[in-house]
């Protein structure tokens, strides 16, 4: 199907039930989700199927966000879909560009909450971090978005809306008509933005399932990686019903200092959680997990801890990179960042151990951008130590 093919005849059935208090927003639905949607607003049964692969195509390939210009459809049909539908994402709020060309954006989802959205840019690609929850229910010591009580969950087409939102300002949506994307500015996607992803999973999910079809976006699910602070038992069914790469937010080689950096950790400890890592499905050497760990000046940056780290991956035989975050600071943090020397005799005691060690480069820091400085400007309200205490126990 290409913007190209002849108009289809549509066979107009009368409109069964419109939606009830406003229009449906199509973005977001899974193609199944969408199909639905369209014989509920009267599209005939026999077709959907077709329409909803046509309006996909001109949603997720080409980017457009009018029914009038779906120049496949009938004009009748159009003006049908329009008064049914939305094809709505997230309003940019604000853009701030760094110095090093990571891009910044605060966005307004339904609500009039914010979240953050970050551009990458690098050499030959380019990553997209993108969030997954207004706040997070959990309060890892040294997360800026930790502060932030969870307001709400993203919604599948929030989440994907961030991508699609990224792709208008990078002006990378491939020619009508072609399939293909000339400079791939945007070719991975990380979920480590605001959020606990595995905490918003069916959301998340559909999103990236979205993110990785064939007639859209098209991103292969090995450039896109799931960052989670280690939800148990959410793991095996993010390989099986998403498929992408995993990251575990590891960042210490005890639990009495990861139950303080993790607190998720005091209730699925470093054992649970590395039989988990062992058992994550379609693991290979080809597809290994990220360990992320962050180096906080004394507190996980030894020596013993670099020793103490390679062997519990090796005990367990998990296929593994280690990738070192120098910590970033926010406002109000109680850490600092290990020293450049520190970091590099971190990274050579994994390396010397058979495991690939890269140091991430802070990137957007002039900004707020980096990894972990990310907070809504509008929910700057800090949590009371009482609160942090509550929900840190778990239940
Ligand atoms: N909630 C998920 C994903 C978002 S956090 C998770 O915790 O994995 C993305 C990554 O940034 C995680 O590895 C997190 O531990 C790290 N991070 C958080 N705060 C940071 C900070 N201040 N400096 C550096 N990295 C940080
Ligand atoms: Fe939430 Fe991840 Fe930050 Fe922990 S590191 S508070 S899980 S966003």
């Amino acid at each position: 199907m290409t913007a190209s093919a002849p108009v289809t005849q549509d066979v107009h059935t009368i409109p069964r039930k419109l939606p009830e208090g406003g229009k449906v927003n199509l973005v977001g639905l899974t193609r199944t989700a969408m199909r639905d949607a369209l014989i509920e607003q009267g599209t005939a049964e026999k077709q959907a199927k077709m329409r909803a692969n046509q309006i996909w195509q001109w949603i997720y390939q080409w980017g457009v966000r009018d029914f009038h210009e779906m120049t496949n459809l009938s004009k009748a049909y159009r003006a049908e879909l329009d008064e049914a539908f939305t094809i709505e994402i997230p309003e940019v709020v604000s853009k701030q560009v760094s110095e090093d060309g990571t891009r910044k954006y605060l966005v307004r989802i339904a609500g009039g909450h914010e979240v953050e959205v970050v551009y990458i840019p690098e050499d030959g690609r380019g990553t997209l971090c993108v969030s997954s929850q207004v706040g997070c229910t959990l309060t890892c010591s040294f997360c800026h978005t930790g502060t932030q009580k969870l307001v709400r969950n993203l919604t599948a087409g929030e989440i994907i809306g961030q991508v699609m939102m990224a792709r208008d300002d990078l002006d990378e949506w491939p020619e009508r008509g072609t399939r293909t994307y000339e400079a791939r500015l945007l070719s991975n996607i990380v979920l480590m933005g605001m959020g606990e992803p595995l905490y918003n999973f069916e959301n998340v999910r559909d999103a990236m399932k979205i993110a990785m079809d064939p007639e859209g976006i098209q991103l292969s699910r090995r450039r896109i990686t799931l960052s989670t602070s280690g939800v148990v038992p959410e793991m095996a069914r993010t390989a099986e019903e998403i498929g992408c790469q995993l990251a575990i937010s590891f960042h210490a080689t005890t639990d009495e200092v990861r139950d303080v950096l993790v607190p998720i950790n005091k209730r699925w400890n470093l054992e649970t959680l590395l039989e988990a890592l062992a058992s994550y499905p379609k693991v290979s050497n080809s597809e290994r997990i990220t360990f992320e760990y962050v180096m906080l000046k004394g507190v996980n940056d030894s020596d013993e801890d670099a020793h103490r780290l390679v062997k519990l991956i090796k005990d367990h035989g998990i296929p593994a990179k280690i990738n070192l975050i120098p910590f970033n600071e926010w406002p109000g943090s109680p850490y600092e960042r290990s020293s450049n020397n520190r970091i590099r005799a971190f990274a050579e005691i994994v390396y010397q151990a058979g495991y690939s060690s890269p140091i991430r480069k802070p990137r957007g820091e002039d900004i707020m951008a980096a990894c972990g400085q990310l907070k809504s400007a509008t929910e700057r309200a800090r949590k009371s130590r009482k609160q942090i205490e509550a929900e840190a126990g778990l239940g």
